[in-house]
């Protein structure tokens, strides 16, 4: 007992800093998303270990919410996740499957999205030696050039239905490129599309919003909306106010205050020096940690509402702020400082860095302590 709690301090006291997942939050914006959509379902998105968060925590947190549905983007994530989930969930496989996989996958009653005329072949060819109907996603490409098939392909497959024996289609899908810009014209290009080629499926529901097309408006909902960002409290739009709750807190340890000269020079490649006499605080984190290396000198930590500018060049483990703004002794060795939080939002801090919000979640990496609340 006293051996687990201390073990608990310890891994917190030594990590490079504390993760802080809300899955209150994270059920609040599934629930958000869910008003918003109905009478369509909304899935949840839980891909690259849930956007860098934790599949394992956060699909059980949306399926006691009431989501059923949940895409990975590869089998091997799917049959990681599998046994957490309920027997009644559907997991579903964005990628599509590799050559081969499909037993596999059809053994863990995994439900491959159907990207090409290929692994179309492949699944009825399995469906129909197994002597059963096989579930699938079909996707059609209505403007990204990635997964799906084309129009031409689409064609192929209607005018020969045979294709698809054995094949029990549960959704036709689609994904938008510009879903987060609202005045994009590909958005209205690829929805009309769709339209056109999901008729020639009549009676198989439509799934074709990410977290922006969620808030393009009904037309884009379809009967199952596919978010992920949203639900992890990223922007789902670009440029206009986030409606979703934050989901990630991240604060980083200070592990040495110093201070320096006017002229002394602060980081790799001597880079950044200081015009002053300044008061420095190195962090326990760094790039490995997911603070990309393009913040140098642009991003800030948060000491309450002080910002504490990025001096010099971000290390692989560390990397150091300016803190002379903060009275000496505010910061001790041991102190947590704010990347993410009330003061700078998941999306702030992946614009200092060039960046998209996704880039940053999956980037975090493993060293943080996680907390999850
Ligand atoms: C990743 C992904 C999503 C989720 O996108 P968000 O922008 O995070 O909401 C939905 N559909 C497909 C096909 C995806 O690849």
């Amino acid at each position: 007992m006293f051996g687990e709690i201390s073990e608990q301090l310890l891994a917190s006291d030594t990590a490079p800093g504390i993760l802080t997942v809300d899955l209150r939050a994270l059920v609040a914006n599934y629930r958000a998303l869910a008003a918003r959509v109905a009478p369509a379902r909304v899935a949840g998105v839980v891909k690259a270990d849930a956007y860098g968060l934790g599949a394992a925590r956060v699909a059980p947190a949306l399926e006691a919410a009431g989501c059923r549905d949940f895409f990975v983007a590869q089998l091997s994530e799917a049959l990681a996740l599998k046994p957490r989930l309920d027997a009644d969930s559907r997991l579903y496989v964005l990628s599509g499957l590799q050559p081969g996989a499909e037993p596999a996958c059809a053994h863990a009653g995994i439900v491959p999205v159907l990207n090409s005329l290929e692994q179309i072949a492949a699944w009825s060819r399995l469906a129909r030696a197994r002597g059963e109907e096989l579930p699938a996603l079909l996707q059609f490409d209505t403007g990204m050039s990635r997964f799906g098939l084309s129009a031409p392909e689409a064609a192929t497959l209607s005018a020969e239905p045979s294709r698809l024996d054995g094949v029990r289609l549960l959704h036709v899908m689609s994904h938008l490129a510009c879903a987060d810009e609202p005045g994009a014209g590909l958005n209205g290009e690829q929805l009309a599309a769709m339209r056109r080629l999901s008729a020639a499926f009549p009676g198989v529901p439509v799934s074709f919003a990410n977290s922006g097309g969620v808030f393009l408006g009904p037309d884009y909902h379809g009967a199952l909306v596919r978010p992920g960002i949203a639900l992890y409290g990223g922007a789902p739009t670009a440029g206009t106010a986030n409606p979703m709750a934050p989901v990630v807190r991240l604060d980083v340890r200070v592990v040495q205050v110093r201070t320096v000269p006017a002229g002394a020079r602060v980081g790799y490649g001597g880079a950044h020096v200081t015009s002053g006499e300044r008061r420095l605080a190195t962090t326990a984190a760094g790039y490995a940690d997911g603070l990309p290396r393009a913040l140098s000198d642009r991003g800030a930590a948060y000491w309450g509402a002080t910002r504490l500018p990025i001096a010099g060049r971000v290390s692989m483990d560390s990397l150091t702020l300016d803190v002379t703004a903060l009275p000496p002794g505010t910061l001790k060795p041991g102190a947590l400082v704010e990347m993410i939080g009330a003061h700078q939002t998941l999306d702030a801090l992946a614009a200092d860095a060039g960046t998209i919000a996704y880039e940053i979640l999956t980037g975090l990496g493993t060293r943080y302590h996680r907390v999850y609340r």
